[in-house]
Order: structure tokens, then C-alpha cells, then sequence
């Protein structure tokens, strides 16, 4: 049987302290009994210490908000970290206080003031995203599960709904479709690390830069791809580089497919002919060399 690789990408988990943590695996169908509203005991107690991984959809959608540079959003709101099973980096939301335990910034007693874009492991909470793929298939499949924590008493509330129709409540289906090509990258690095894919190593510091960029920072990976010899290199349409200089979405599925192309060898991006006629001759010129 091909073996399988797992990994959650949105945890739920807020707070490891207060209570144990209880996953349930569920399927769109499942229901569970869950309501959060201003009324209950422990309003707000889950946005602080949040680990919340940003996506660069969530990226997209707050600085479109806080109408900032990516650059300034990424200083003043989050701390660099590594999502540990793949070894690449990610932005995360900087909580407050001296350990990351206080409040998230924008958290206030009435409740998230950025609610309308909140990040999709804050639209998640209490359900928790993965994934899996197995060793020789190529897609990966998703999976739910419910996270009991022991601060939450949503969990008491008499709300009963299905998975699919939480989802669609917290208005998760964008961010799925758009993460998709980033979380697809995400479970192909850890299934290579954990199974040993053809790659088999750890990518360039070079290539983990730049998955940082495409991930985080949507007007560094613009002036990229204009700016320097990226479009000579790669045949792409010159309606879609029309719609690249403006349309954030279409721009981020390019950084997805570049990377796929980059760390994976997949044919998500064609070289221009003259260019790909010079790399074999590199490549032959190279293994006449060794
Ligand atoms: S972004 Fe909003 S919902 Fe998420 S942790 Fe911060 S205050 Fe809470
Ligand atoms: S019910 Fe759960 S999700 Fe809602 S505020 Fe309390 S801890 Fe947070």
C-alpha cells in the first residue's frame, strides 16, 4: 500500500495551556455542536497567544484593508517562522507581550477589528484544515477535524451544523481556491522530506527566499516579475502579463506555478524555446564537463 504523508495546515490550536486538545476527524457531512458569539464567558480568550500561520491570501486580504505595502504589514504585524514539516518559511500574526501570549493587534474588547479579512485559521477555528498525499499520487486530499480546547464553550452552545455549512459561513471557500497552488507546494516539500521524493533534499536558501516572496510579499513579486529578465524567460501570454501588472489573484497563481516549476520540476511554466535550447546546451555542455 503507498504510503501516506499528513499534515495539518490550519491547527485551531491557540492555546496549549488552557485544556487539553481534543481532534476529531470529520467529514463535510459530519456535524458538530458549536456557536461563537460576544455573549459567551470566554469572548476574545482565543486571540491571545493565536499561532496563526498567514496565507498569502490572508496577506492579500488585510493589507488590501489596511491599505499598506506588504512590506510594512509584514513589520509591523507578523514574525517570521518555519512551517516545520515542509522546512519553508512563513509569515505568522505577531501577538503581543514579551513571550507572543497577549492579545493579537487587532483584537479589541468588542471583538476582531479586522473580522471582515480575518485569516483563514481564525475563519477555521474550531475546525482544523490537512492534507495528505500519498506516495505516488500527485494530488493531495484534504481533510477536517474538530479541536476541543478547554478554554472554548462555543462547544456548549445549541448549535448544531455540518462541516460544509460552517465552511460556507465563514466565507472559506476564496481562501481554499486561492491557497490552493501554495498549500499544494507546502505538502509536496513535506511529503519529499518525510518520504523522500525525487528531490529528496532541502531546497536552496535561494529557493526558500523566494517561496517567502511569492507566500508574503505580492508587490516584491510584482517588481520580480517586471522588473527583471523573468518575463524573457518564461512564455506567457501578453494579455495575462497585461492582467499580472494589476490582478493580485492572477499574480499569485503565477508565483505558485513558478514554484511548482522551480522546486518540482513540474511543467506548470514553459521556458521560452531560445531559452530552453540554451539550458540544454548548458546541461550537456555541463555533463561533457564532469
Ligand atoms: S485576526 Fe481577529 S480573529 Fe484572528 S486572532 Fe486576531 S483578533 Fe482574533
Ligand atoms: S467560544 Fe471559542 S472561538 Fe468563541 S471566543 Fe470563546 S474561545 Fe474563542
Amino acid at each position: 500500500m503507498a504510503k501516506a504523508s499528513e499534515h495539518t495546515i490550519f491547527d485551531a490550536v491557540r492555546d496549549a495551556s488552557a485544556g487539553p486538545v481534543e481532534p476529531v476527524r470529520l467529514k463535510e457531512t459530519d456535524t458538530f455542536c458549536f456557536h461563537c458569539r460576544p455573549e459567551v464567558a470566554c469572548w476574545n480568550v482565543c486571540c491571545h497567544g493565536a499561532d496563526v500561520t498567514l496565507t498569502p491570501y490572508d496577506i492579500l486580504r488585510l493589507t488590501s484593508r489596511l491599505e499598506l505595502e506588504a512590506a510594512d504589514f509584514l513589520a509591523r504585524f507578523t514574525a517570521p517562522a518555519i512551517w516545520g514539516p515542509a522546512g519553508l518559511p512563513v509569515a505568522k500574526l505577531r501577538m503581543e507581550g514579551i513571550e507572543g501570549e497577549g492579545p493579537c493587534p487587532f483584537m479589541v474588547e468588542a471583538g476582531c477589528t479586522v473580522y471582515q479579512d480575518r485569516p483563514a485559521t481564525c475563519r477555521y477555528y474550531p475546525l482544523g484544515f490537512g492534507s495528505f498525499k500519498t506516495k505516488d499520487a500527485d494530488a493531495v486530499d484534504d481533510f477536517f477535524f474538530l479541536v476541543k480546547e478547554g478554554h472554548c464553550t462555543g462547544h456548549a452552545e445549541a448549535k448544531t451544523q455540518s462541516v460544509a455549512e460552517f465552511h460556507h459561513e465563514q466565507g472559506l471557500a476564496d481562501y481554499d481556491r486561492i491557497n490552493r497552488g501554495w498549500i499544494d507546494v507546502l505538502m509536496k516539500m513535506a511529503s519529499w522530506k518525510t518520504m523522500g521524493g525525487p528531490g529528496g533534499e532541502d531546497v536552496s536558501q535561494q529557493t526558500k527566499q523566494m517561496f517567502f516572496l511569492v507566500s508574503t510579499d505580492i508587490d516584491g513579486f510584482r517588481r520580480f516579475v517586471f522588473e527583471t529578465k523573468f518575463l524573457e524567460s518564461y512564455d506567457i501570454d501578453d494579455e495575462v502579463i497585461e492582467r499580472l501588472r494589476h490582478d493580485d489573484e492572477a499574480l499569485l497563481q503565477l508565483g505558485f506555478d513558478w514554484l511548482k516549476s522551480v522546486m518540482f520540476r513540474e511543467s506548470t511554466l514553459s521556458l521560452r524555446p531560445d531559452v530552453l535550447q540554451e539550458s540544454i546546451a548548458r546541461a550537456r555542455d555541463d555533463m561533457g564537463a564532469s
